[in-house]
């Protein structure tokens, strides 16, 4: 792993915040050390309060905020006495927390802190970064996970064993670092969760991530941990995708998005012995609240092992419940046995997202199975974060409800005005809409937004049968065709075993 950190750049950036958005951006930029809202940074700096007096505070990443778009704006200004505070108390509920980081907020307008804000402000370092690192989390992920991670950094890490995020963790490593001179570590690495480094300098605390992402990297190289994956075939039978979605689609109650991941490396986890390892349980926790703990395994018999899945998700439920509500119980990913697998999502994006965790969790299970085999956490551990009101509190924020969310659309001759028109109304509403025609301006009209401009000739038996793979393997069916059935009979019979299902 290379630094991407630019000095010349890097100077632009004048004050304390702009310096902290710059290296958040470099980490958000390799997928392999943070996904989607993974990770979080922080810097100690002053600001300005209501009274006119210069306080201390921890800018930190907002809840939501992407570490790969991060603005300035994406950070909460929160005052470093209150957090401290925060720290030495023995108790502190998720209610409170929120509660007493809101009311010391700065900029009331800003964003929720990260829920680890508190361990970030117990960090004594101006600058802190803390990643999910697919190379670390491999390893901590392992039998004796722990004695691996002691013998790749010796003395240079703080390791502390799995607890849950939150006050409790930050907590845990305020206890730890009691005695500790801080002066000696170079990261803290938290068992089946991830890393954190720090820094007076920005430079040195994301060029230290880097280091030791790079450590772990080689580590699992030497140690035969590598992936070396042919190129894999498959055929997937698109009426059965179509079916399967329509079946997830029943249990969780309306419409979904199934995304088929057919890469080679999809297809060889999922001809793998995937009924051993493939339903261990997430790469890191907060993975749980995209993913579920675990995905459903399909063959022929789908019906009745997403039959089975609802009801094993029940139990689970049962076995782990304290006062929680059950959420729904369909799977949000499938592995097809031998084919790949499937990311099912109420929009496009959704989906998309988990199927980006998917493939990096794939690669780490593969190679932690090389590595003496794969450990997730228990059942419990995980249902505490899938149901843990902070973590659900990020979804809430973008499940707005629309009433064609999770449909999917074909128009025809999308270049002409009116059906233009009905292109972007229909997906304004939710819809996916694949825009087709023989004019190719038409993949430059929709080249951006989320509607996908196709060309294709309506007579060509081949261009149709491409435009219906691309359609379900992309987005999982078809539930509506604007065209004119008699002038568009060959596209029109083509989809209607899709339109069937819908
Ligand atoms: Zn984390």
């Amino acid at each position: 792993m290379k630094s991407l950190y630019n000095d010349a750049e890097a100077k632009k950036y004048k004050i304390d915040l702009d310096l902290r958005v710059y290296t958040s951006r470099l980490l958000g930029a390799d997928t392999s050390l943070v996904l989607h809202g993974g990770g979080n940074t922080s810097v100690k700096s002053t600001a300005t309060d209501s009274c006119g007096d210069v306080v201390d505070v921890l800018l930190v990443k907002g809840s939501g905020w992407d570490l790969e778009t991060i603005k300035a704006e994406g950070f909460a200004s929160v005052r470093m006495d209150a957090l401290l505070k925060m720290a030495e108390l023995k108790e502190l509920s998720d209610k409170d927390m929120v509660k007493g980081q809101r009311a010391a907020m700065i900029d009331q307008s800003a964003p929720n802190p990260s829920v680890e804000a508190i361990l970030h402000a117990i960090i004594p370092f101006k600058f802190v970064d803390h990643t999910h690192a697919d190379a670390v989390v491999t390893i901590t992920n392992t039998q004796n996970g722990e004695e691996k991670i002691k013998e790749l950094f010796g003395e240079k890490v703080l390791i502390i064993p799995y607890i849950m995020p939150g006050f409790v963790l930050a907590k845990l490593v305020y206890e730890m670092t009691r005695d500790v001179d801080w002066n000696s570590l170079e990261g803290i690495v938290l068992m089946n969760h991830g890393l954190f480094t720090f820094s007076d300098d920005a430079k040195i605390s994301y060029e230290k991530t880097i280091e030791l992402v790079d450590m772990a990297e080689n580590y699992l190289f030497k140690r035969g941990a590598v992936l070396d994956i042919q190129n894999q075939s498959t055929t997937a039978d698109l009426l059965e995708l179509a079916k399967i979605r329509k079946e997830v689609s029943l249990i969780k109650e309306s419409s979904i998005i199934s995304v088929l991941n057919d890469s080679k490396e999809a297809i060889y986890f999922s001809k793998q012995n995937i009924e051993k390892i493939a339903i261990k349980g997430p790469l890191t926790p907060d993975h749980v609240i995209r993913t579920k703990r675990v995905p459903v395994i399909l063959t022929d018999e789908f019906e009745k092992e997403l039959q089975n899945f609802v009801e094993d998700y029940k139990q689970y439920f049962l076995e782990n419940k304290k006062d929680e509500i059950l959420l729904n119980p369909a799977p949000n990913f499938a592995i097809l046995k031998g084919k790949g697998s499937l990311s099912f999502g109420k929009n496009a994006k959704e989906a998309n997202i988990i199927k980006d965790i998917n493939n990096h969790s794939f690669e780490a299970i593969l190679k932690a199975e090389k590595l003496g085999g794969y450990k997730a956490l228990g059942q419990k551990e995980i249902f505490e974060v899938e149901y843990w009101s902070l973590e659900q509190a990020k979804l809430k924020k973008s499940s707005d409800e629309l009433e064609y969310g999770g449909k999917i659309v074909i128009i025809v001759d999308a270049v002409d005005e009116k059906a233009r028109e009905k292109a972007f109304e229909l997906s304004k509403k939710g819809a996916v809409v694949i825009a087709i025609d023989t004019n190719c301006e038409v993949e430059k009209i929709f080249s951006t937004g989320d509607i996908i401009g196709v060309k294709c000739d309506t007579d060509s038996d081949e261009d149709i049968k491409s435009l219906i793979s691309f359609v379900v393997k992309s987005f999982g069916g078809i539930d509506m065709l604007i065209a004119d059935k008699l002038q568009y009979k060959k596209l029109a019979e083509e989809c209607t075993p899709f339109l069937e299902l819908s």
